[in-house]
């Protein structure tokens, strides 16, 4: 019989893994990937047999690799390096150099890995995306893909519609859906999974979820950061097709679901996907009235004058790409008709901050006084700067009279729970290596995301309009507040 510590051993440990990091010495796997795996090491989670496998196209050794992993750590785990826990865990690291788009340079990789083959064989692809057909036809021909190997890939999965397809389809031909995880490193935060617990861990939540409850939901990611030296790759890409194509469409997916009937992956995937296909379409002239884009002008940031996009290096001076993007979305269910989503995210934005703000319904009929701040319950899931979850009631102002103010009942994920929380690489690192799909992408529900957003772009390149410009430092373009002010709201944090 195992004893408790036995059980919760046997639970926290990984398979025995081989871990091949396809763009192992680029900016995300310096400052995410490899920290997370360390920290997950140092968690006790790391099993006997372990291996990851720095791979790019540098010349470099493994000595060299690992001395650039070891500076990576360093500067981006706080708490320090035990010069011993280091050193065992660099046991762990190798490196092969590799140009993916090489068939050549396979054979070194193929050998190192024969040597010693574990169960779960992880290729994850931090590399632009453009090398993915490439390396995952050079993978099968080299007879990499074993039946328990998975491929993990970053975004951005595609420009568009067409483009996510190319990518699926080329992928799909080498590895099936199961062993393909499409990361969106929102799903792997916390304060995403406590919405989900608070959702459907509780019963108290669910009566009140959908209309006649709810008045409107809101969420907001916003940046303080400008385009930070990346200019050439954003002007590319844009806030839609950065932020709203994935992170944004799922939160609101986890916010609008149905209860799924399991926790097997694709339960959750299929709920989330029919939120995706219930999002009226927005075309033409819808999306004037419905979606703002934006673009900043010179302004502040932290108390520091700062340069407006067109200004920024590599930004061509004509350039029409946003910074900013505000929709007034509705998904035509039972539970969320005449209930609008409101979207916004931008970069530039007065402060660095992502919530989901869910307004309830006012009482039918006020008996009391309220102060002026006392509106309607709201629900704040805050996942940055801070994870926590604020309910906001009215409560009776103490004194002779009977008036109402604001009350929040906060839960501060940080101060209330002891264990450390796991940053959203090591989530989804792990659960790559354990096998868990749920907190990734399915290709239908990829599609759809591209289905919804696509003709919003369109109609934007056949707009003569450009961006409306707003200052840096402030919370994007006039417009944005005026989308919503005209129902009768006030963004959360504007008011
Ligand atoms: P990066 O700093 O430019 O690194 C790219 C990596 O790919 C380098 O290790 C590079 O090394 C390697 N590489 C390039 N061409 C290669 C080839 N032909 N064969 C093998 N390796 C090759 O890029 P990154 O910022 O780490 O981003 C990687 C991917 O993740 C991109 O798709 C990006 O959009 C996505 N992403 C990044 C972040 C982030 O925070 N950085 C966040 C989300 C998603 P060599 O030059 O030595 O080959």
């Amino acid at each position: 019989m195992p004893t408790f510590k036995d059980r919760s051993v046997a639970l926290k440990q990984l398979p025995d893994f081989d871990l091949v990091l396809f763009g192992g010495t680029g900016d995300l796997a310096m400052r995410k990937l490899l920290p997370a795996l360390f920290r997950r090491f140092l968690a006790g989670q790391f099993p006997s047999h372990a291996r990851i496998m720095g791979v790019a196209r540098s010349k470099i050794d493994r000595e060299q690799y690992v001395a650039q992993v070891e500076q990576s750590c360093r500067k981006y785990i706080p708490a320090g390096l035990d010069a011993a826990r280091w050193t065992e865990f660099s046991r762990t690291l190798d490196y092969t150099p590799v140009d993916a788009s090489n068939a050549g340079d396979f054979a070194t990789l193929a050998s190192k890995l024969s040597k010693q083959s574990a169960e779960v064989r992880v290729f994850f692809l931090s590399m632009a995306p453009a090398l993915f057909q490439m390396t995952c036809a050079n993978l099968a021909a080299s007879n990499l893909v074993t039946a328990g190997t998975r491929v993990v890939l970053e975004k951005p999965l595609g420009q568009d519609r067409v483009s996510a397809e190319q990518i699926n389809k080329s992928v799909g031909a080498i590895f099936s859906e199961p062993q393909i995880y499409r990361i969106d490193h929102y799903l792997g935060k916390e304060a995403v999974q406590n919405l989900l617990a608070l959702r459907f861990g509780n019963s108290l939540f669910e009566p009140l979820w959908g209309r006649g409850r709810i008045s409107h939901v809101q969420i907001t990611v916003a940046e303080e950061l400008g385009v930070e030296g990346r200019g050439a790759f954003y002007d590319q890409t844009g806030a839609m097709r950065d932020m709203v194509q994935n992170h944004m469409l799922q939160l609101l997916c986890i916010m609008a679901m149905e209860p799924p009937v399991s926790n097997h992956p694709d339960a959750v995937r299929d709920e989330k996907l029919k939120v995706l296909r219930a999002l009226r379409p927005l075309e033409g002239n819808e999306v004037a009235n419905n979606v703002v884009r934006g673009q900043y002008r010179a302004g502040a940031a932290k108390g520091a004058p700062v340069v407006g996009y067109l200004e920024e290096k590599g930004i061509p001076a004509d350039s029409t790409t946003e910074t900013f993007v505000a929709i007034k979305a509705q998904i035509d269910t039972w539970r969320w008709a005449g209930v609008p989503f409101y979207l916004r995210t931008g970069k530039r934005l007065q402060e660095q901050m992502a919530d989901i703000v869910v307004n309830f319904e006012d009482v039918p009929h006020s008996l009391f006084e309220r102060s002026s701040s006392a509106g309607p319950n709201r629900l704040v899931i805050s996942l940055q700067p801070h994870d926590s979850i604020t309910l906001t009631i009215l409560a009776k102002n103490p004194g002779e009279t009977m008036r109402l103010r604001p009350v929040d009942l906060r839960l501060d994920m940080d101060a209330s729970v002891k264990t450390p929380q796991l940053d959203a690489y090591e989530r989804l690192l792990t659960d790559v290596i354990k096998g868990n799909l749920t907190l990734f992408m399915r290709r239908d529900e990829l599609d759809a995301a591209w289905r919804w957003v696509d003709p919003i772009r369109e109609a934007w390149a056949q707009s003569d309009e450009r961006p409306k410009g707003y200052t840096a430092g402030t919370w994007g373009p006039a417009a944005s507040s005026s989308l919503i002010v005209r129902d009768g709201y006030a963004w959360h944090g504007e008011l």
